[in-house]
């Protein structure tokens, strides 16, 4: 079972609490991009086996979107935060960078 703490309400949720919202941090591109631009923001996702950025809300809760930082081999959690932010937190990615020397999720390592 997969628990993910709420960083709004401090619930340690059981995933059937949640809903999976998909990739974290997309950056969007709007009608006046490229098409390789908005076919990139529509389609292409990350699919690592390891750590991932992922947005979850909290549906029987608080019901706020969140982000979480998790491992898709072995299903650790190395935080969540808020969704208002355009990048995880320094603390996370210290904690990240600690636990798995060398990991790479798009532009961060
Ligand atoms: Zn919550």
């Amino acid at each position: 079972m997969l628990l993910i703490n709420c960083p709004y309400c401090g619930v340690a949720a059981e995933e059937t609490e949640l809903h999976a919202g998909g990739e974290a941090h997309l950056k969007r591109f709007g009608p006046d991009s490229s098409d390789d631009d908005f076919t990139g923001y529509l389609f292409h996702r990350e699919n690592p086996k390891g750590v991932h950025f992922e947005r979850w809300r909290h549906v029987n809760g608080c019901g706020k979107w969140f982000h979480a930082a998790r491992c898709t081999n072995t299903l650790e959690v190395f935080g969540t935060y808020s969704a208002q932010t355009t990048e995880p937190p320094k603390d996370l990615l210290d904690t990240l960078r600690a636990k798995r020397p060398g990991f790479k999720w798009r532009n961060i390592a």
